[in-house]
């Protein structure tokens, strides 16, 4: 296993946190009944719609906060410090530290890139720069989803000889790109043309989990540490207001929030400068972009939710280097959607997937059960009519792009890859943008720390260096495609200026805004049809307990729930309340449940060792009362090579 997690991450062994793992895919049954098939009717997304959406919130949160008798669900220390707790009056918080010169959150393909170009750098250098790697995955990859189309852009600049190397990660060159727009029994095809930003010629499938793995074996190989099963869970600052590093996470804390005996503090990593490559929605990144306002004079991110199956098909319908995409059914026009299916040349696999912007509006979609649906259209079927199902997982990516970018730097800190929000989103691709970021910020890293006398950097030329590289240019050429499907001509309205907008390469002298925040969007449920989805098969479209105990993911039981509530009356009061409990149908892992208590009112359980750590539930609940927080080291899903 590639990583050092035990050593570093904690004074506590590996065994205990193994052997007191509890088991995956707790019970989670959706309690909210449909009543009726409901066509899918056109949606509106109107400012008019948000305001009567965000007031019935605004009211029903105001009644919740004011609720004296609500049931306590949340006991983790962000939300009730343990300094005001008795339980916690005699026990030793203080933490060792070491020091490095740069510390990388997240172990992903920008974070690699950017501890690979460091360490190359300072070969070439002289240079001796100590590079710490921190990744919540017990396993550099298992936390890793994606399609995944790779376009080896970055990959040729960070290693030019790859595709020589003896122990390459599989790839499947593409050959042929597919696009159709389902109606509902049929296929239409839609052309990729070669400029067209979906068109793959040049790129290939990988498995990005495994891909991320060979980044890691070559970082190591270089000399970056890189420890994993250790979640950055605190961002640290010093006096002068600059980043100084992260704290991992503490063990060893009971569900009801007190210390066990075992309780284990965390250890922190102090460094010159930490790179926050956390991923779309990173949990530490949101805390630097509130603490330092750094989306003054940018738009607010969107997001949308990607759920993917990895498929053993049979032999006789694969078709290596075959690129699918689809749009259409089973999205009406107000709703932005579409499927991938990638064939790889590896088995005879197939990675399927479906991804939804996540503005929706009505709060009886379920993603999931979208994704399922999708499988069994008549175009589509046929490809897993004899397969076997043999991975699954889910995770938020952003889809606002270049409007939506941050500053990139503080003092002492810079944000990387998806954490920055580089996702491309007609070529749904971010890895090469995030390898590229991270090797931006590692060239102007080397050159500050040949001023071997600097204590802290600040990389104010990074921001600059990203947009004015092949990253920002790609990114702004695509600026107004996403918001164009956001304008009263929706589905239709946004292929046509995305056709229009492809031809010009973007030189069009304005730029469309993004119009809600995603958590904005939901309707009343009271104003929203239900959707009845058909019950799965058990061969091609499957319940979400089962998908989720193929995600092989697995948390301690006995710790607080890291799905935090700010505020414990919200789900009852407010989303059951007003939009029938949407978080028990946009959670891709079952992780919401409203259960009957014994004075026979639904109340809300938190199965929080489901949670694939996707991010969806902290964007999308509707009054962001969900804050989704690292939980104890070596949790979370373990992806092979999705
Ligand atoms: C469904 C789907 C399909 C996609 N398809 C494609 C595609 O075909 N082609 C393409 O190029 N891109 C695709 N993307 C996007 C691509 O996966 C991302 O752009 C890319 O993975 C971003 O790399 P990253 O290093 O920024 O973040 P990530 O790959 O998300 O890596 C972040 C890492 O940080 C770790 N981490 C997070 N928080 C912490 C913490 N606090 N402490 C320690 N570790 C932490 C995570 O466990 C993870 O390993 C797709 C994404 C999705 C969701
Ligand atoms: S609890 Fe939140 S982060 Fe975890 S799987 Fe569900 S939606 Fe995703």
């Amino acid at each position: 296993m590639l990583g050092r997690s035990v050593v570093f991450l904690t004074r506590r062994s590996m065994a205990l946190l193994s052997s007191s793992s509890s088991s995956s895919a707790s019970s989670a049954s959706s309690s909210v009944t449909a009543a009726s098939i409901a066509s899918r009717r056109g949606l509106s997304t109107t400012a008019s719609t948000s305001a009567s959406s965000a007031a019935a919130a605004a009211a029903a949160a105001a009644a919740a906060a004011s609720k004296a008798d609500a049931p306590k669900i949340t006991t983790h220390y962000t939300i009730h410090p343990r300094e005001s707790d008795p339980r916690w009056k005699d026990i030793d918080m203080t933490r060792e530290a070491d020091e490095a010169d740069v510390v990388i959150v997240g172990g992903g393909p920008a974070g690699l890139s950017a501890a690979i170009r460091l360490k190359q750098l300072a070969e070439a250098n002289g240079q001796e720069i100590r590079v710490c790697v921190v990744e919540k995955a017990t396993e550099i990859g298992a936390h890793t989803l994606s399609g995944a189309v790779l376009e080896p852009r970055a990959l040729d600049e960070l290693f030019p000889k790859w595709r020589e190397h003896e122990n390459k990660f599989k790839t499947t060159e593409i050959k042929h790109d597919e696009m159709y727009f389902l109606t509902n029994s049929g296929k239409i095809p839609l052309p990729v043309l070669p400029y067209f930003p979906m068109n793959n010629h040049g790129n290939y499938i990988v498995r990005l989990g495994h891909f991320v793995k060979w980044l890691g074996e070559r970082a190591e190989e270089l000399g970056v540490e890189i420890y994993t099963g250790s979640p950055a869970s605190e961002i640290l600052f010093a006096e002068d207001n600059s980043v100084k590093g992260i704290a991992t996470g503490d063990m060893g804390v009971a569900k009801d929030g007190s210390p066990k005996d075992g309780f284990q503090r965390g250890l922190e990593l102090h460094a010159k400068v930490t790179l926050f490559a956390e991923g779309c929605h990173g949990h530490l990144t949101k805390q630097l972009i509130n603490k330092y306002d750094l989306r003054k004079g940018r738009s607010f991110q969107t997001y949308g939710i990607g759920i993917k199956e990895l498929w053993e098909i049979d032999p006789a319908k694969h078709k290596p280097g075959t690129v699918i995409h689809t749009c259409g059914w089973p999205m009406d026009h107000s709703t932005y959607g579409g499927s991938f299916l990638y064939h790889l040349d590896d088995g005879p696999l197939v990675a399927a997937g479906y991804v939804i912007g996540l503005d929706y509006t009505n709060p009886y979609m379920s993603p999931y059960r979208e994704f399922q649906r999708w499988k069994h259209h008549p175009a589509i079927v046929d490809t897993f009519v004899g397969g076997n199902r043999i991975g699954y997982g889910a995770r938020a990516l952003n889809e606002g792009g270049w409007q939506s970018i941050p500053q990139l730097a503080v003092p002492g800190a810079a944000l990387l890859g998806c954490s920055a929000g580089l996702l491309n989103v007609p070529k749904i691709k971010g890895t090469h943008n995030a390898m590229k970021s991270g090797m931006i910020a590692a060239e102007h890293i080397a050159e500050q720390l040949k001023d071997t006398s600097k204590t802290r950097l600040h990389l104010d030329k990074y921001e600059d260096a990203v947009k004015s590289s092949w990253v920002g240019k790609e990114l702004d050429a695509v600026r107004n495609v996403r918001p164009s499907f956001n304008t009263p001509f929706k589905f239709i309205g946004g292929v046509l200026y995305s056709a229009f907008t492809f031809t010009t390469g973007g030189k069009e002298p304005w730029t469309f805004q993004h119009q809600h925040r995603d958590n904005e969007s939901l309707k009343p449920a009271a104003e929203s049809e239900e959707i009845v989805y058909p019950k799965p098969d058990g061969k091609i479209s499957f319940d979400l307990l089962t998908s989720v105990a193929l995600s092989g993911t697995n948390h301690e039981g006995d710790q607080p729930a890291h799905l935090t509530l700010k505020n414990d009356a919200i789900p009852q009061d407010v989303n059951l309340a007003v939009y029938a409990g949407p978080e028990s149908r946009f959670c891709p892992a079952g992780v919401y449940e409203f259960v009957t208590d014994e004075s026979n009112k639904q109340k809300l359980q938190i199965n929080a060792q489901n949670c694939v750590h996707c991010k969806t539930c902290d964007i999308k609940d509707p009054t962001q009362n969900i804050n989704w927080v690292v939980p104890e080291p070596g949790g979370g899903p373990a992806y092979n090579g999705l």
